[in-house]
């Protein structure tokens, strides 16, 4: 027996992905955003990061594929790239490497776990995702549908209103993916809940973009690289990439930290790329024209909101995605969190309905679960941030032990141990969570 009714407020990718995770649960579920939704894949106002490079690591990749049989299929079609195990590699003044965290000359080309990343424009992901989503027949979808308070009956959360509609939408449970907008602080104030605590990481990051077309598209046949910031000179805080995206263009992400941000307009764009310790962006683009941008977003620090420290919480009501932690988007990681986000609470509820238990408490098994997936790439970013001079905030003190194995197999990793590179890179692919060290002996 499936449970009644279900609403997903905002429908980026943890909305999207929660919203197909609640259709094999609920016998209802209504999608909202409060965004007009392009019927083509274009940037929308509610994703101003659909502007940016949005590498969809295997992880999420391996959840997506499973969740939209057709996904891979449709990207292929809309000229998405898949990047792997060759095509996608950082470029340093030693030389390609095929790992961000350590250096890796050759590609991984572990034929059982192949390092496969998907390559696209976000929107391109995001309506590749959303139309099959919107097939499903128990799913409602509802754009230009801004949620406002929370409807409350003592503490179950009973429903959403929606701004500019007076009646409410009935819900047993709400799930919160409205991303950094957030409504979840919102409403616990509105029932005098308590807050969650945040631990936050200031890394002062900045991504400038842009797409150029090339004159001779064969000029570059790989997917994408990136280029890491010098080790060393006046430039270390800077970095960036060229993708292959849809209609034979390149994106351009550049990357910049601690007041060093790549500027927005052409010129200073341009130069900016000519300061990167590798030629070879400033060397394709002598031959490409611009199409669009250079666009910028500015973020300022990674947030991880403690929800699972709570002892009391709404019932009926989950936050997932964004809603819980925002992590510097440099690494590649978010929507790959909230795909397992969204797994877990699958497998909450799947367990839930073979007892025919009910939703209550859901919340206080979900919480702890939601964050053990921020663990491994929060370390992740946490120790690269750090590593950059003048990052301040909390380091992730409480993983001492976690971190102390990841950085003895990443010197195995470095020497050619492929069972300590293979453990490595499937945390850090969020194919595996960051508890997986937990029965390491090193
Ligand atoms: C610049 C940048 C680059 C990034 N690059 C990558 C990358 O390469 N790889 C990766 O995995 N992740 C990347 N991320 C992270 C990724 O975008 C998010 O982590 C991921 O999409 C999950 O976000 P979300 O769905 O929780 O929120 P969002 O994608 O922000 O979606 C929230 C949705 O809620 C809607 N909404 C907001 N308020 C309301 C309301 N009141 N009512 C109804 N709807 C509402 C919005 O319109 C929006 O559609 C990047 C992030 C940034 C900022």
């Amino acid at each position: 027996v499936k449970y009644g009714r279900a609403i997903v407020v905002g429908s980026g990718i943890a909305g999207l992905t929660s919203a197909r995770v609640l259709s094999d649960h609920f016998d209802h579920v209504t999608l909202l955003d409060s965004d007009e939704i392009p019927k083509s894949a274009d940037v929308r106002s509610g994703a101003a990061q659909s502007r940016h490079l949005h590498t969809l690591l295997p992880g999420g990749l391996d959840i997506l594929s499973d969740l939209f049989p057709n996904l891979e299929n449709a990207l292929d079609k809309q000229g998405g790239m898949t990047a792997g195990p060759s095509g996608w590699y950082a470029l340093t003044s030693h030389g390609k490497t095929y790992r961000i965290s350590r250096f890796q000359p050759t590609p991984n080309s572990d034929p059982d776990r192949p390092n496969k990343t998907r390559i696209q424009t976000r929107p391109l992901l995001e309506l590749c995702i959303r139309q099959q989503v919107e097939a499903l027949p128990n799913v409602d979808v509802i754009y230009q549908a801004k949620a406002g308070h929370i409807e409350t009956q003592s503490n179950q959360v009973t429903g959403v209103s929606l701004q500019g509609i007076q009646k409410a939408l009935k819900a047993d449970l709400v799930v919160d993916a409205s991303g950094r907008a957030s409504k979840s602080l919102e409403w616990l104030k509105q029932m005098s809940g308590d807050l969650p605590e945040e631990s936050a990481v200031n890394c002062d990051f900045a991504y400038c973009s842009a797409l150029f077309r090339p004159k001779n598209i064969s000029a570059f046949t790989d997917v994408g690289f990136l280029i890491s910031s010098a080790r060393e000179g006046d430039y270390t805080k800077r970095g960036g990439s060229l993708a292959r995206v849809e209609d034979g263009l390149w994106q351009v992400t550049l990357a910049g930290r601690l007041g060093d941000y790549p500027p927005r307009d052409l010129n200073g764009f341009l130069d900016y790329i000519g300061t990167l310790p590798v030629s070879k962006m400033s060397e394709l683009l002598e031959n490409a024209e611009l199409v669009s941008g250079p666009s910028q977003y500015l973020f300022p620090k990674s947030i991880v909101r403690h929800y699972e420290r709570l002892t009391s919480f709404p019932e009926g009501l989950l936050p997932i995605g964004d809603t819980i932690c925002q992590l510097n988007p440099g690494y590649g990681q978010g929507m790959s969190v909230s795909c397992r986000q969204a797994m877990e609470l699958d497998s909450l509820l799947r367990t839930r309905r073979k007892t025919e238990a009910p939703l209550e408490g859901l919340w206080r098994d979900y919480l702890p679960c939601a964050f053990e997936q921020t663990r491994g790439p929060w370390v992740f970013a946490a120790l690269m941030d750090f590593s950059k001079k003048g990052t301040t905030g909390d380091f992730p003190d409480s993983e001492a032990e976690g971190i102390r194995k990841l950085k003895i197999l990443n010197k195995r990793a470095d020497k050619g141990d492929t069972e300590a590179a293979s453990l490595v890179d499937s945390i850090f692919d969020l194919r595996l969570p960051f508890s997986a060290l937990d029965d390491v002996l090193v």
